[in-house]
């Protein structure tokens, strides 16, 4: 069975390898075990159902939460000539009579439909007539209260299981913690064994993650932009008036840019994703209302111009970069006035329980966003992963020369004496007043002018003191109440106050640090080299169809399928064939216009095949 499921995933989809989990699962599927499947996105969840469902003889019911994503895969299943049904809510009445009329003459091997739409008696007495196979859930974690998207319509499918018993069933997330993937079990009334549960490391190696002190933050996004020249990406930010301001100045300097939140109209928002997902606009500077339904593989960064809200929503939001498996760039803007704003809302909380889960949330965040060990060993261990290796060499920290970490124990010994002398009941803010001889009435209120320890600490910046009084805490040398932010001794930290140990971390200048993007003529991501200038050529081209067919361009060819071709230069229908993504539908509707275009670009370039 397996070995037909290798033979579909070349001859359909044009790939050549099973991904980790990807044969695992299948092989539990076509042998009718049920299924539950927690993997990254972008990781190859799609093919788990569709492969068995082009060997089953009966139909494959695929339930998803939101059209927009119905829509994209089906338009990726035409594509590939499988035949495929969508119903939900947002079809014609003659459209929907059609499809209708399509599964019950057993005329698809995959039907895609709401929730809502499957619950209907119509609907289920019809699946009722015919032979299922499969019924696939995906987002499977919109089945729990606990996720981050519950759905009430998806607590029913359970039933609509039951009238289906010699179907396999399929659950598919990106998220689920332990108590989410509980719970989907539970609900679906499935005994999933061990056997039948696949989850996947959450680390998604191609995203290149790194943090810069926000100092200018336009400019710097600017200068980031300037590296990306026509590749898409998302820029976030928090609030409403933020996306339109930077919306406005990027467009000004020319920038192909739209904004999305949730203050526009629907149709205006409608609007500014499709020229997105379209390629006809480069940029889209969002709040987090933007992304959901987002399925464009070759989003090459994502920015977050301000702190984003958690680790997890952080995680969702770079998710959606580099969805192709290319390399893709995240950059967080570290704003510490954006930490003092985000601690000062989480004071005025009133209710203490959501203020200690807000604390945690954010300390978590900080925890992440300032360490200097490898990002992926934080990032991971939120989600309760043990990161295997390291360094990823591909985060900012692993990328930085050792030589950035300096001895900064002197400045320890001044911060640490500080908190001691002000008797470990003061947060960082008014210790840093303490050190830099600030007159504020809180250091007058205390007689904190008399210490010895105020303005030995001139010598440094807030800022940069702030960024140390982090590293202290992320070292150890200090704890930090959770609820007041007060500051206490260690015993590292007494070790390190009375001169027994060193402290080595980073002090950082003004400047800032930026990735290099390769901007050479010949391009090498994922170290495959390739013809810049072909890729343009062939991007073009599949703009160009994309706009004819009324597609997303991912969906002819992936961003990963162009460089392929720009590196391998193929001449003939059969080495067309090999290309990545290209199967036998691919080949017949677009091989002859693509080949067209690499031979005359061969013939002009003199490059013999
Ligand atoms: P997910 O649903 O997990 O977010 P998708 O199913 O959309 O991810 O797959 C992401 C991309 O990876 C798609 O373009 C898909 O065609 C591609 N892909 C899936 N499996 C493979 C594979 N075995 N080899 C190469 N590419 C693959
Ligand atoms: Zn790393």
């Amino acid at each position: 069975m397996i070995q037909e499921a290798k033979k579909i995933l070349k001859k359909v989809f044009g790939y050549d390898e099973f991904r980790s989990l990807q044969a695992g699962i299948i092989q539990n599927v076509l042998s009718k075990k049920d299924t539950l499947v927690v993997m990254p996105t972008g990781s190859g969840k799609s093919l788990c159902y569709q492969i068995p469902a082009l060997l089953f003889n009966g139909l494959t019911v695929v339930v998803s939460p939101l059209i927009s994503l119905m829509k994209d895969q089906v338009g990726q299943m035409r594509e590939l000539a499988i035949p495929t049904v969508v119903l939900n809510s947002s079809l014609s009445y003659e459209e929907y009579i059609h499809n209708v009329d399509r599964v019950r003459r057993n005329d698809a091997k995959l039907l895609y439909v709401a929730p809502e739409t499957l619950l209907k008696p119509r609907i289920l007495d019809m699946l009722s007539s015919i032979p299922v196979d499969c019924i696939t859930i995906d987002e499977a974690h919109c089945i729990s209260e606990w996720g981050h998207d519950f759905r009430p319509e998806y607590r029913e499918l359970a039933e609509v299981r039951k009238r289906f018993p010699q179907a396999v069933c399929i659950a598919l997330t990106a998220t689920a913690t332990p108590r989410v993937r509980q719970d989907i079990k539970g609900s679906l009334q499935i005994p999933f064994d061990q056997t039948g549960e696949f989850i996947d490391s959450f680390d998604r190696p191609n995203l290149y993650i790194h943090i810069v002190p926000k100092q200018d933050p336009t400019n710097q996004v600017m200068r980031f932009l300037n590296k990306f020249k026509d590749q898409s990406g998302i820029i976030y930010c928090f609030t409403r008036r933020q996306v339109d301001e930077l919306s406005r100045v990027l467009a000004e300097q020319g920038f192909s840019v739209r904004p999305y939140h949730a203050g526009m109209s629907e149709e205006e928002r409608r609007q500014n994703q499709e020229l997105f997902i379209r390629d006809d606009v480069q940029i889209i500077v969002a709040t987090i209302a933007f992304g959901m339904g987002i399925n464009k593989s070759n989003v090459r960064f994502v920015v977050h111009y301000d702190l984003p809200k958690n680790i997890e929503s952080y995680y969702q939001e770079i998710g959606r970069a580099g969805r192709d498996g290319l390399k893709a760039y995240c950059l967080l803007l570290l704003g510490y006035g954006d930490i003092n704003k985000v601690k000062y809302f989480i004071n005025q909380k009133e209710d203490e329980n959501e203020k200690r889960v807000a604390n945690i949330h954010l300390n978590a965040l900080l925890r992440f966003a300032e360490t200097d060990e490898c990002r992926r060993v934080p990032l991971l261990d939120y989600f309760g992963e043990k990161y295997a290796r390291e360094k990823c060499n591909m985060c900012d920290n692993c990328l930085r020369q050792d030589k950035e970490l300096i001895d900064i124990s002197v400045s320890a010994q001044k911060f640490l004496a500080c908190v001691k002398k002000t008797r470990e009941i003061f947060g960082a803010n008014h210790i840093i007043d303490v050190l830099r001889g600030s007159k504020s009435q809180k250091v007058g209120k205390f007689n904190h002018q008399h210490l010895s320890t105020y303005g030995i600490g001139k010598d440094l910046s807030r800022k940069q003191w702030f960024l140390l009084s982090r590293q202290f805490i992320q070292k150890g040398l200090l704890v930090q109440d959770q609820e007041y932010g007060s500051l206490k001794l260690t015993p590292k930290g007494y070790e390190v106050l009375s001169g027994k140990e060193t402290v080595r971390g980073i002090l950082r200048a003004e400047e800032v640090r930026e990735p290099a993007v390769s901007k050479s003529k010949r391009g090498k991501e994922i170290s495959q080299e390739y013809d810049r200038e072909l890729f343009e050529i062939l991007r073009r081209q599949r703009k160009e169809l994309a706009d004819r067919y009324n597609l997303p361009p991912y969906v002819i060819f992936s961003d990963r399928s162009l460089i392929d071709m720009a590196a391998r230069l193929p001449r003939t229908g059969e080495s067309f064939l090999e290309i990545h993504g290209v199967g036998a539908a691919k080949l017949e509707k677009y091989g002859s216009i693509f080949l067209h275009l690499i031979d005359r670009y061969c013939q002009e370039q003199q490059i013999d095949e």
